[in-house]
């Protein structure tokens, strides 16, 4: 059993050079000579990080509500058991009061989710996860950038876990990768990786297209379109959409799957162009957050930098403004629809979540739409988004 405790600072750079069938990404998130390790998705990334724990049936892992499907299912696909902490009262990210009442002798892990990239109350959270005698994992997947007391997300906890999909800071099509500060779990995930395999070609074709089609289409004015069309190929499964049904006593076969090479080539070259990624969304959200007055900014944690996914803001008619903003072609996200996107009603039972247990969570879902901070956002939109925004009463 690992049980080396969380380290503070990474450690990675002393790491050996990965066995010849790992493909290492360097610079995904500190700009340093790290090594990750890559899957077919963030959330096949994070049941890797938590069967390199020995984390499976009978244990628990606590999570954030208001968070997207993945992370229940990587939980699920290790074989433990999610259990959901609320959001703070004004935030988007874990309450660390709420995670001291989830905490359980069967607690095994705590997932610490950075939402749009703002940072969790790390210095509360580390503290309790170090009193419980629990690791940290940080689900990095909106943060390549953002600094907490001027350390980077990512080396806070035992492991991060990042993902490649749209809407994430680096996109190479779909992908997820893992990274270990600490050696035991380095080498662990190391040895496991010669179980997974690469896709099949039909998949790595189907994801080629996937990614062609929408980097070729991909304008914000265009993003309610382009939604449309995913989610109808999506349903008639003929693109790699966000959840499937699963059955609950055997994971899904992509939970075995690396990424493709040559999509990890792509998100090595993409992480690759990180400075240039986050000095625009640095960019953009700074002309968000001086002229847009509708709805309420983000909260930050304080000595915290912040590099945004996407730019956060609280409203009080989401689905109203959302239903304007597609008719005039202004990009506005509406994740976290739910407190487990994009899971409603029935559904949230399969993945354990229990319907008014994380009321802040709940509130935040029906409250928060966002914005694009990516290379495609020019002046322009930036300028029709703020007038929309604005013209709200
Ligand atoms: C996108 C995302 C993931 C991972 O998604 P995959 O589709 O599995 O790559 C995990 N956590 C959060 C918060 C995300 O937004």
């Amino acid at each position: 059993m690992i049980t080396s405790p969380p380290l503070l600072v990474p450690s990675v750079a002393t790491l050996p050079e990965p066995a010849g069938s790992v493909e290492p990404i360097a610079d995904i998130a500190f700009g340093s000579a790290l090594t990750a390790l890559t899957y077919y998705r963030g959330r096949v990334a994070l049941a890797a990080i938590l069967k390199a724990l020995e984390i499976g049936r009978g244990d628990e892992v606590v999570v954030q509500a208001f968070t997207c499907v993945a992370v229940p299912e990587g939980v699920s696909a290790a074989g433990a058991v999610p259990v959901y902490a609320d959001i703070e009262a004004d935030g988007l990210n874990m309450c660390p009061a709420s995670l001291e009442t989830r905490l359980s002798p069967n607690t095994r892990a705590i997932v610490v989710q950075h939402t749009f990239g703002v940072p969790a109350n790390l210095s509360r959270i580390t503290e309790i996860a170090r009193r419980a005698g629990v690791p940290i994992i940080e689900d990095c997947c909106h943060a390549f950038g953002s600094t907490y007391r001027q350390q980077p997300l990512g080396s806070f906890g035992i492991a991060s876990f990042y993902s490649f999909e749209w809407g994430k800071p680096v996109v190479a099509g779909l992908g997820g990768a893992a990274i270990a500060n600490d050696r035991k779990l380095h080498e662990k995930l190391v040895e496991q990786y010669a179980d997974y395999q690469q896709p099949s070609w039909g998949k790595r074709l189907q994801l080629e297209v996937q990614y062609r089609a929408f980097s070729a289409l991909y304008r914000p004015q265009w993003y309610w379109q382009v939604r449309d069309a995913f989610h109808r190929l999506s349903r008639a499964g003929a693109a790699a959409g966000n959840f499937h049904e699963q059955s609950p006593h055997e994971p899904s076969p992509e939970f075995s799957l690396r990424m493709s090479a040559h999509m990890a080539r792509r998100a090595r070259s993409e992480a690759r162009r990180l400075a240039t990624i986050r000095s625009q969304a640095l960019e953009v959200t700074d002309r968000y957050r001086r002229s847009i007055r509708y709805g309420q900014h983000p909260v930050l944690p304080s000595s915290s930098t912040v590099c945004y996914a996407r730019y956060p803001l609280r409203v009080p008619c989401k689905q109203q403004l959302l239903a304007s903003a597609r008719e005039q072609r202004i990009e506005l996200a509406d994740w976290y629809r739910t407190a487990v996107h994009p899971l409603d009603g029935e559904q949230l039972r399969t993945v354990h979540y229990r319907v008014g247990s994380c009321p802040h969570a709940e509130t935040r879902a029906s409250e928060i739409v966002s914005l694009p901070t990516n290379g495609r956002v020019d002046a322009a939109f930036v300028d029709r988004a703020v007038r929309f925004l604005n013209e709200q009463q």
